[in-house]
């Protein structure tokens, strides 16, 4: 079981009902807590959807071979395929030239099924931001965003349909979870985006996709079995995957800490984010309902667990809520929290809360927000405030869905 899915793993408590949905790789419903299974908050469509079509990064070599001898090619064909998926980012059957013109159009069909079709495509900043709406097979929408900066381009990409940690202040969280994301649906996201920047179809011309980040839709550690072989996949060089490198790679979590200790022992140098939102257990036990399950000393243990093992710092996402989690008090347990570990190994971004609309949950005060600031740096931490533009949406997981939606509505 070592390669199954975290998500699953390990529970003695989980009821008939959830076990069942549990064993099924696409769907989910549990994550493993310290007292117990976490139960996802469901959304009212969670239900069984089917798997996605298996795709070319869906399947390890031996399938591969497997499926181009079901079709009656010789092995290097397979070869062919992975050049034309990873380094050429290719998908269509016109682009297929090195392969037999006859049975194209049924490789395609058995190795590259389409997974996600673009609903809308929002640009903001200038074309240098695009957010985009992607259809899955099911009908299950996710989002996507590219952000091109002077000197990279990230991609901000969904790792589930809605999420199951059920953080109040977070308009992904109102959504609650309708299903894991295959790999290949991951994967996808990437593949269109970096086709897009090698196009030139963002702003700036022709360039390369250079970061990507686990902090759009849901909680990578909830669908870690996939994501891991994601992020395998997009830092391989081609042909065996997209060839950015893992260094440039984010793995957000609200703090599934068996999903932390995973990723540390897989000795991959991706960084870390957190989204710890509160210094203290009784206030993030408010704020975060996966931390009546870990703690913030387990999480923090863990995070700086793993920047020992990966020697990567650790990001400390942090949504400023006015009156909330931002006061001097605030900061300063927090400071003194992660100073407890030592030095330099973590870098804190403060972000300005997007609201839901109608929600308690509201910004802070920008004199609140420099004055956290402000005494973080006193600390000795490094910390940098996000600001609410559109191109700089990559804060937080959740806050993504929220903070786009919010720039384009301005940028309208
Ligand atoms: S804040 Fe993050 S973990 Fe919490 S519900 Fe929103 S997306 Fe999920």
């Amino acid at each position: 079981m070592e390669e199954e899915n975290i998500v699953t793993q390990d529970d003695k408590t989980i009821s008939a009902e959830h076990a069942t949905v549990a064993a099924d790789r696409p769907e989910s419903g549990i994550t493993p807590g310290d007292k117990g299974a976490f139960r996802d908050v469901l959304s009212k469509d969670h239900a069984r959807r089917g798997k996605p079509p298996v795709q070319f990064s869906d399947m390890g070599v031996d399938e591969r071979i497997a499926k181009a001898k079901e079709l009656g090619l010789p092995k290097f064909r397979v070869k062919q395929l992975a050049n034309h998926y990873f380094g050429r980012l290719e998908t269509e059957t016109d682009a297929f030239t090195d392969l037999p013109a006859a049975s194209r159009a049924d490789i395609v069909d058995a190795f590259f099924p389409s997974l996600i079709t673009e609903v809308t495509r929002q640009v903001a900043d200038q074309g240098t931001t695009i957010k985009t709406l992607w259809c899955l097979f099911d009908g299950s929408h996710i989002e996507s965003v590219l952000m091109r900066y002077p000197n990279r381009t990230t991609l901000c990409i969904s790792s589930q349909v809605g999420c199951g940690m059920g953080c109040p202040f977070c308009a992904t969280g109102k959504l609650g979870l309708t299903r894991n994301m295959s790999t290949g649906e991951i994967l996808e996201q990437v593949r269109v985006a970096a086709r897009m920047m090698r196009d030139g179809e963002v702003a700036g011309g022709p360039g390369r996709l250079s970061n990507i980040v686990f902090m759009g839709m849901g909680e990578p550690m909830g669908n870690y079995r996939a994501v891991l072989s994601a992020v395998r996949q997009i830092s391989a060089m081609p042909p065996e995957g997209f060839g950015i490198s893992a260094r440039n790679i984010t793995v957000s979590t609200v703090g599934v800490v068996p999903g932390i200790r995973k990723l540390a022992e897989e000795g991959l140098p991706v960084r870390l984010a957190v989204s710890l939102h509160a210094p203290s257990d009784e206030l993030r036990d408010e704020l975060v309902p996966m931390n009546r399950r870990f703690n913030t000393t387990q999480v923090l243990d863990a995070a700086h667990d793993y920047f020992l093992a990966s020697k990567r710092r650790v990001s400390i996402e942090y949504a400023l809520m006015r009156g909330i989690n931002d006061q001097a008090e605030h900061a300063r347990l927090l400071a003194k929290r992660l100073n407890h570990y030592g030095d330099d190994w973590v870098h804190v971004n403060p972000i300005p809360l997007n609201p839901v609309e109608g929600s308690r949950w509201t910004a802070s005060k920008p004199e609140d927000e420099q004055r956290f600031l402000d005494i973080l740096h006193r600390a000795g931490i490094t910390a940098t405030l996000r600001d609410t533009r559109g191109s700089d949406i990559d804060g937080a997981c959740g806050q993504l869905a929220a903070k786009t939606r919010e720039a384009f509505r301005s940028a309208s």
